[in-house]
């Protein structure tokens, strides 16, 4: 196993990277919080946009609530009230303004107070920390995996590196769904709560079987255009070119591949240097992101699902305090402590961004550089993972479903619970590094036992901070894997 090799991403002698930010983290929560509590019960709620999916809009004052849910980013097919006077479908909210100009008018003005403002530019602010976490994503993927893929030497040691990576993502994800099904059956966060007065947004309808959603994975594997899929950050077109063109150039040899081998490690190089370059703005790009986070969430609709909640949070505990630290102490041979920290920037990234892919070039950084994690080894597994391995989106899946099921009252047996442990599985890994993909995906695993599938937008409310809670799990389980497949590698 290899000693950590610097400790460069720790930009300031002062203060470790990790406490810089958490402390960013807990004031943007704090402020905030401060900014929610100062709106008025007549302001807009607005959820954010999930990119590619779904957006949400939420609209009260004292009479109206009203719910405009689009299940693409730019198709607003449906606009529900649920409280008052409007009974219309809008195809957008373009002709919801023409038929409806004072509401409209309402929404938009509300939608501009101040505190929303402040929390909007947050957003904007801390989704330029993202953007440039984006930035960095494709050409690190590239090089490190270039320079992984070359320093392995044989196609051999991939396929070994490949059989044991598939089995960890596939035995920690199993884990973790074991651990949902146990908590939300202890727990039974859906017996007795009555929900009924919460908005059900029915955008639940735009979902795909599951044999598309795989096999549509299957053919992105196969890109095309490479340069599309580079353009697009296709990270799994990405990954499959890479290390096809890696081993095409090892099985050349000779100086075409001494060329490729010293480009891509030039490339890596320069890469590197500047991912450590964004992430010592991580502070306040968390901070921001946080601020946003609080400011636009309120927190009365915690309280009617505080045991769903619950059941989630402590399932997501139990996984990623017991069972990957087991894991990594008896397998990895790793201290699981000194571990988690040397991960920190990464999880908190993970946890204020809720996105795999979006903090995976922290992620290689911080196991590189702080946990001294081979890059033949964290080029590999790190970009797959991002993109396949997501044992708290897994368990999520499982707890809300069967917390669904409570609710409408359907009792499911042993065998529906296995179906849904094992769709949550395959949801899991066609869901993409991005927030809410989960939510998205969940669809799936509700039609596979027969769920009234609208009903998800009971849960909606306190998607995002699970979605938090649940992509740092996703990256812990990543990077446990990466320090688990390095120590196997080595003996
Ligand atoms: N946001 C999660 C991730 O990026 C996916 C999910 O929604 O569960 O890992």
């Amino acid at each position: 196993m290899n000693e950590p090799q610097s400790t460069s991403v720790e930009s300031t002698p002062r203060l470790a990277l990790h406490w810089q930010i958490l402390i960013g983290m807990i004031a943007g929560a704090a402020i905030g919080l401060l900014l929610n509590l100062s709106l008025s019960t007549t302001d807009v709620t607005r959820s954010e946009d999930i990119p590619g999916h779904l957006s949400k809009v939420e609209l009260h004052d004292s009479t109206n609530t009203i719910t405009i849910t689009t299940f693409t980013r730019d198709d607003v097919k449906t606009i529900y009230e649920i409280g008052g006077k409007l009974d219309a479908k809008y195809p957008d909210l373009k002709s919801f303004e023409a038929d409806q100009p004072d509401l409209h008018a309402v929404f938009e003005s509300h939608g501009q107070s101040w505190a929303r403002q402040i929390g909007n530019l947050c957003k904007r602010f801390g989704g330029l920390f993202l953007r440039m976490l984006q930035m960095v994503a494709v050409p690190l993927i590239v090089t490190s995996l270039t320079v992984g893929v070359m320093g392995l030497g044989k196609a051999e040691r991939l396929g070994r590196m490949f059989r044991r990576t598939m089995s960890y993502y596939i035995c920690t994800s199993f884990l973790a769904i074991v651990t949902g099904l146990i908590m939300v059956n202890v727990i039974q966060p859906g017996v007795g709560t009555d929900l009924t007065s919460h908005s059900p947004p029915a955008y639940a309808a735009a979902s795909s079987s599951l044999s598309e959603v795989l096999l549509g994975q299957l053919e992105t594997l196969i890109p095309n255009n490479p340069i599309r899929s580079l353009a697009e950050g296709d990270f799994l077109a990405i990954i499959s070119f890479t290390i096809a063109f890696a081993i095409f150039a090892l099985m050349l040899g000779g100086k075409t591949a001494a060329t490729i081998s010293n480009l891509a490690q030039a490339g890596f190089d320069v890469m590197m240097k500047m991912t450590m370059a964004v992430i010592a703005l991580a502070p306040l790009g968390v901070m921001l992101l946080m601020l946003y986070v609080t400011a636009t969430h309120g927190s009365a609709i915690f309280s009617s699902l505080a045991w769903y909640m619950l059941a989630v949070f402590l399932a997501l505990v139990v996984h990623a305090c017991i069972t990957l630290p087991l894991i990594l102490k008896f397998i990895a041979r790793r201290n699981p402590w000194e571990f988690a920290k040397a991960m920190s920037p990464a999880l908190l990234t993970a946890f204020s961004s809720a996105s795999s892919n979006g903090t995976l070039p922290l992620t290689m950084a911080s196991i590189e550089q702080r946990a001294g994690v081979r890059n033949q080894t964290s080029s590999f597994v790190l970009p797959l993972g991002a993109t396949i391995n997501m044992d708290g989106t897994a368990l999520y899946e499982v707890v809300a479903v069967l917390f669904i099921a409570q609710l409408v009252g359907i009792d499911l047996s042993l065998a529906d619970q296995v179906v849904v442990a094992l769709t949550a599985l395959l949801a899991s890994i066609g869901a993409a590094g991005i927030p809410h993909a989960g939510l998205v995906m969940m669809v799936i695993v509700l039609q596979a036992v027969d769920l009234p599938v609208e009903k998800q937008g009971l849960i909606i409310a306190v998607d995002r901070i699970l979605d938090m809670c649940r992509t740092s799990v996703n990256v812990w389980s990543d990077s446990c894997g990466c320090a688990v497949i390095d120590a196997l590698d080595d003996e």
